[in-house]
């Protein structure tokens, strides 16, 4: 089954890319929720935080170093939201593991 993140990382379908290495990349969402809004995946598919796995460790930690460093990137220096969406009813849309980083407008809290 095509997942539209796994074409993105495959490079079959193009993304503003921020950057990227052998197991993450990061890319701009393409419907911003705030003035800066950029996506970090895994570039395997995982389909969603359930599906994450002690063994995913390493991952996991690689991932949050990749928003932290997207939000230096992109120019966050007040501060920041990282987010991860999971099922329905938490607003999960793509089923590719993704951190939502989201920043450059004050947010609030809690979310909708
Ligand atoms: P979520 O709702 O947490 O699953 O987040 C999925 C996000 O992916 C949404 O914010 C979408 O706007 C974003 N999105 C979907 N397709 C693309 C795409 N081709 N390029 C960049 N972002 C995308």
């Amino acid at each position: 089954m095509s997942c539209i993140f796994c074409e993105i990382a495959a490079g079959r379908i193009p993304a503003r890319k921020l950057f990227e290495d052998d197991q993450v990349m990061a890319f701009h969402d393409v419907s911003p929720q705030a003035p800066t809004h950029v996506l970090v995946i895994p570039k395997a598919h995982i389909p969603d935080l359930d599906a994450v796995t002690a063994g995913h460790g390493t991952l996991l930690g690689e991932l949050l170093l990749a928003a932290r460093k997207a939000a230096a990137q992109t120019g966050l220096y007040g501060g920041y939201r990282v987010v991860v969406n999971r099922g329905a009813d938490g607003g999960q849309s793509v089923g590719h593991l993704h951190l939502h980083v989201l920043g450059g407008r004050p947010l609030a809290w809690p979310p909708g």
